[in-house]
């Protein structure tokens, strides 16, 4: 079973690849509607707020939580 590189969310079903491409390596929630991936800032931003929402903390200490989140992520290890 893969794992999203973006976000680390197992893709199970081809519905979980973006336009149903299983060559990909990020799902669809990473995917823009062309099927590329999404950017850092682009998911950082996504992670960010859904961080807020679940666990209900401040807008700054969610967004360095999703920056540590995502930096794990093989996408995003490198990159910055
Ligand atoms: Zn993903």
């Amino acid at each position: 079973m893969k794992m999203c590189i973006a976000c680390g969310m197992p893709m199970t079903s081809i519905a979980d690849y973006p336009l149903h491409d299983l060559s990909k390596s990020y799902c669809k929630y990473c995917a823009n509607q062309d099927g590329t991936m999404k950017t850092f800032d682009q998911k950082w931003h996504e992670v960010t707020l859904r961080y807020a929402n679940n666990h209900n903390v401040d807008y700054s200490v969610a967004k360095q939580t999703a920056y540590i989140i995502l930096k794990k992520l093989p996408a995003w290890k490198r990159r910055w």
